[in-house]
């Protein structure tokens, strides 16, 4: 096996245990994304296990794929209802209603079934992406029978800026969700992502949608990080050689040795989703010890300068891990820990267990 993604569920259980304890209230899971690349089924069917009764995906299709590995649990979309694919919500998905063209779509559909479909109810309060707008909730105010064909579980609304935590937006944001709230029927509600968990006690609601802290990311940056780590990304050397001063190494010549050197050629590249913005700057771990990342990244190969390291070819680097975190390889790629996990590829070798 060449380029390996371990995955450790029951890393990703505690951290959820530790975000359902710091909440206080129900926490779902949020495993859009195939749970952020890390593996949708075995990571919500380990959630359910543990005791999440909620989980969040994008799209209806996957909502579709993990529906009947959790029976009785709430599976919310967060796109919203789309009716070009209406059957597929009829496996007992719920809906993020996010605008009032939304609800209309969704009560048109709920007339073509026999109960009163659930749905949940987005107020956007200054991410201008998804939910309902001033306009819309004021005409749904003035509408209060527009929601009589469905049954509404929560009423939320999104973070801008959770993970800053100084940041005065999150204080207008919960303001104006208040206000909304105060317009609507007494709904359950739901703010808080990973990062507003740690915002404090007004941010913590009837239920958090938490995603990436779940799997390890650092929902509080620039302070520790209080979630343990879940994925460990290895590749192993396929080549070891010895350079001399002068000679360059991978395309374009971007890395010159300075000093005869030892390259490692690894087998992974960007085609496994490790970026090639990384060329020249990420760091990978071998045996406690950081060896740094020389030349261009390229699709399926990489090379690292790994002089004085008692190190064969066979051997495994770890290029995301806990001796390398997420967020770290985020920093060197310029992009955050949520894409470099998404990113994580395919062809890649998952397999699950401790790390
Ligand atoms: C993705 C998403 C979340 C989870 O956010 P994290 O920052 O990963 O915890 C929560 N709510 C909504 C609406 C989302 O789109």
């Amino acid at each position: 096996m060449t380029a390996h993604l371990r995955i450790d569920l029951d890393a990703i259980a505690a951290n959820w245990r530790t975000l359902a304890d710091l909440h206080g209230a129900d926490t779902a899971a949020v495993v859009k994304a195939n749970a952020y690349g890390l593996g949708a089924e075995r990571v919500a069917q380990r959630l359910y296990d543990a005791g999440a009764r909620h989980f969040f995906v994008a799209h209806p299709e996957e909502g579709v794929k993990i529906r009947a590995l959790l029976p009785g649990a709430m599976i919310a979309i967060l796109n919203g209802f789309l009716p070009q694919k209406a059957e597929l919500y009829g496996n007992d998905l719920v809906p993020v209603l996010g605008s009032l063209r939304d609800i209309q779509n969704f009560t048109s559909y709920a007339a073509t079934r026999g109960a009163k479909p659930e749905a949940l109810l987005h107020i956007d309060t200054g991410m201008n992406r998804l939910g309902l707008d001033p306009t819309d909730l004021a005409e749904l105010a003035a509408n209060p029978t527009l929601l009589d064909p469905i049954t509404i579980r929560y009423v939320m609304t999104h973070l801008v800026d959770a993970e800053q935590q100084d940041d005065p937006g999150n204080q207008v944001q919960l303001a104006r969700f208040e206000r909304a709230c105060a317009r609507l029927p007494p709904y359950r509600r739901s703010i808080a992502n990973s990062s507003g968990i740690f915002l404090g006690p007004a941010f913590r609601a009837d239920l958090a949608r938490p995603g990436a802290a779940l799997y390890g990311i650092n929902p509080t940056p620039g302070r520790p990080n209080p979630m343990r780590p879940t994925l460990r990304l290895t590749a192993e050397i396929l080549q070891l050689r010895t350079v001399e001063p002068g000679e360059r190494v991978g395309y374009n010549g971007i890395w010159t040795a300075t000093r005869r050197t030892q390259v490692a050629t690894v087998a992974a590249g960007y085609a496994d989703g490790y970026h090639r913005a990384l060329s020249n700057r990420a760091h990978a771990a071998f045996d406690g010890r950081r060896v740094p990342l020389i030349g261009r990244v390229s699709m399926d190969l990489i090379t690292f300068d790994t002089t004085g390291h008692d190190i064969t070819q066979g051997d495994m680097l770890e290029l995301i891990g806990p001796a390398v975190p997420p967020d770290e390889v985020a920093g060197w790629a310029g992009t955050n820990g949520y894409e470099i996990l998404t990113s994580l590829g395919a062809r890649l070798a998952r397999t699950y267990g401790p790390l």
